[in-house]
């Protein structure tokens, strides 16, 4: 049965920096469709494990089972081939370029740019996601930054995208607009990794939620079956939470 084989699998997966675990043997499964939640507290380790996923770092320890099969994600490159569209937390886009521009960086370079800019525009109305190729990233805001990121992602037709902490710059409405977008997503039946530390965000929009603290998983959960306060505990421990 097709259904049934997870998109992605993480399995035991652990980084050291220096003598420090980041991660600490994580487990990890994503299903198609689903908006899974990575949430936990700044340094749990969230950037560092979608870092892993989308070939920024290499793991020290474990696996990537993706569609079923184990994979050693190489580079972002490789990682978009196999279907993983990242957005980073700090954008990196050049300033003097325009959004087409920027967005032809990461494809072949014998596509035109015409075709990029079609393309991306395209994009950008059917996801809900306002931008206009030909401007300069300069004459930009933060919100219409992570659009050319996203559209950047959907570009290569991805079957999971990674958002890290993608609320963080933008202003409450943008943020509404941006979760149209991620259902929209849902319905075609791609899977979303939504890194947050926002538990009320998290509530309303995921399927799942796999929380992180001090590098190692302290729960997966439907989050809409928790209370912030449960959700709370798994966050920051029951010492704390409990205060
Ligand atoms: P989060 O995204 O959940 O805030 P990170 O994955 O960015 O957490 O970081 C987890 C921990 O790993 C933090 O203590 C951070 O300081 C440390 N860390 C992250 N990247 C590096 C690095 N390149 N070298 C050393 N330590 C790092
Ligand atoms: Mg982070």
């Amino acid at each position: 049965d097709k259904e049934a084989v997870p998109l992605l699998q993480v399995r035991g997966l652990t980084k050291y920096f220096g003598s420090f675990a980041a991660n600490n043997a994580i487990d990890l499964t994503i299903a198609p469709g689903e908006i899974h939640a990575l949430l936990g507290e700044n340094g749990a380790g969230k950037s560092t494990l979608v870092k892993m996923l989308f070939g920024v770092l290499q793991p020290s320890a474990g696996e990537i089972v993706w569609t079923g099969k184990p994979q050693t994600v190489t580079s972002p490159g490789h990682a978009r081939s196999l279907g993983i569209g990242m957005v980073f937390q700090h954008f990196s886009l050049f300033e003097a370029l325009t959004v087409a521009e920027n967005i032809a960086l990461s494809l072949d370079p014998k596509i035109p740019l015409t075709k990029i800019a079609e393309e991306a525009a395209a994009l950008s109305r059917a996801y809900g996601l306002p931008l206009d190729p030909s401007s300069h990233v300069a004459d930009l805001s933060v919100g219409e930054r992570q659009r050319i990121e996203i559209v950047r992602a959907l570009l290569q037709n991805p079957k999971l995208i990674i958002l890290d902490e993608p609320t963080s710059v933008l202003t409450p409405q943008e943020a509404d607009k941006l979760f149209e977008t991620l259902f929209k997503l849902k319905a075609e039946g791609r899977s979303v990794l939504y890194i947050s530390h926002r538990l009320e965000e998290v509530q309303r929009i995921c399927d799942r939620a796999t929380v992180l603290r001090h590098g190692k998983v302290t729960g997966a959960c439907d989050p809409r079956q928790e209370t912030p306060a449960s959700l709370a505990r798994m966050m920051v421990g029951s010492e704390v939470a409990a205060v």
